[in-house]
């Protein structure tokens, strides 16, 4: 199969990676982030003994294995681990970073620790399935069972970009004079030599002639511009008031802006998942769901990257490998449930056979071939009986 040249090209672009400042097409990011189906979802307990079979009907010998995952840090992807760790009779390699990024220096040790291999690389969001929203997740060991957003990483990186778009919702104004429409922004906004903050697309926002943006006069602290005909037909008329004028609000759309800021650290550092997510950063603070639009973009960019690493890595040539890149869905535990009611949406794969051969499966074809496996794994192992024998066993004392 031929992988999506369009997308994995973008997803190159958001990946570069020194300090950058980066700027990229709106049409192009969306469209990524709409290639993307959610409703491909499946509960973690049928996902895994798929993928097993999938990994057992390519030739992977089961007792050769070794799974390995690329989740993030918080409690809640231990349920997965659980599963993985029971269906492919293995506790998984550790193979990532927080916010799920891929640990790609771990490959040549995930190498060592099987002949077969697997990677499960997965960006995760909370979903509230009382108020049927994404993005936190409810900890039933905090005191109170306090819900909490989730990915607390993914929150904490986009919550600077979440202020700038507040700001210039709240500080941008459409009014109407007579047939002049107009939109007034704050000065802050347009200062083009900031280093970092939001940059409005004024050649879309506002009329431009032979000498720049078409100004209708000055203020103290703003400009008031004749807005340009695409976005006055873009709005429903009731958006610019006459003799009065209203914030700009939602109708500040991701097409109309972009954030500049500088981004210290490496590939795989600090500042990676930032890295990831910038670009499309418009279309994440203005989505109702932030948090999946940005775990959706996650998954996607360190499948794209995670991928070039593995095809690269010496230590994976002419070896079996199945990876695979999803979003887990981390559903809050409900009164009397110890663990979420985890459900994975696989975005892509990429298998080698380890005679030569290797393809990429982009999302219908990932997900079709695993809804092909029986959710029936004879191979699974029972871990409660697994803990008692190894209660059990005569005790092998240290020699010092
Ligand atoms: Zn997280």
């Amino acid at each position: 199969m031929i992988p999506n040249i369009a997308v994995l090209g973008y997803i190159s672009e958001i990946c570069a990676l020194t300090p950058i400042l980066m700027f990229a097409t709106s049409s192009r990011i969306q469209s990524v982030i709409g290639d993307f189906r959610i409703e491909s979802m499946m509960r973690y307990s049928l996902f895994v003994p798929r993928l097993y079979n999938l990994c057992k009907s390519l030739g992977f010998e089961a007792g050769r294995i070794m799974p390995s995952r690329a989740f993030c840090s918080d409690e809640n992807q231990g349920y997965p681990i659980i599963l993985i760790a029971k269906h492919f009779g293995t506790f998984p390699f550790n193979h990532g970073m927080v916010g799920g990024i891929v640990a790609s220096d771990r490959h040549a040790a995930h190498a060592d620790h099987g002949r077969d291999l697997v990677i499960i690389q997965a960006s995760h969001v909370g979903y509230d399935p009382d108020n049927k929203t994404f993005g936190t997740y409810r900890r039933i060991n905090t005191e109170d069972d306090d819900a909490s957003t989730t990915c607390g990483k993914v929150g904490a990186v986009i919550e600077w970009y979440q202020e700038e778009y507040r700001f210039a919702r709240n500080n941008i104004y459409l009014s109407r004079e007579g047939d002049s429409h107009l939109v007034t922004i704050d000065n802050q906004l347009l200062h083009e030599d900031r280093e970092q903050g939001l940059f409005l697309h004024l050649d879309r926002l506002v009329s431009h002639d032979s000498d720049g943006p078409v100004l209708v006069r000055m203020q103290s602290t703003a400009h008031v511009y004749l807005a340009s005909q695409e976005f006055i037909a873009s709005l429903p008329a009731d958006a610019w008031p006459a003799g009065e004028r209203q914030r700009i609000d939602r109708f500040l759309g991701p097409d109309l802006f972009r954030f500049r800021r500088t981004i210290e650290g490496d590939v795989e550092g600090r500042s990676h998942l930032e890295q990831n997510l910038i670009n499309p950063m418009p279309w994440i603070v203005t989505s109702p769901e932030p948090l999946l639009v940005a775990a959706q973009v996650n998954t996607q960019a360190e499948f794209d990257r995670a991928f070039r690493t593995i095809v690269r890595a010496k230590e994976y040539q002419g070896r079996k490998i199945l990876f695979i890149a999803c979003i887990n869905i981390d559903i809050s535990p409900r009164e009397g449930q110890l663990f979420p009611l985890t459900k994975c949406v696989p975005w892509a794969a990429y298998i080698q056979d380890g005679t030569g051969g290797s393809r990429t499966l982009e999302q219908d074809e990932i997900v079709g071939l695993l809804k092909q496996q029986s959710t029936k794994n004879p191979d699974q192992i029972d871990l409660e009986e697994a803990i008692q024998q190894m209660e059990k066993v005569k005790e092998i004392k240290i020699e010092l």
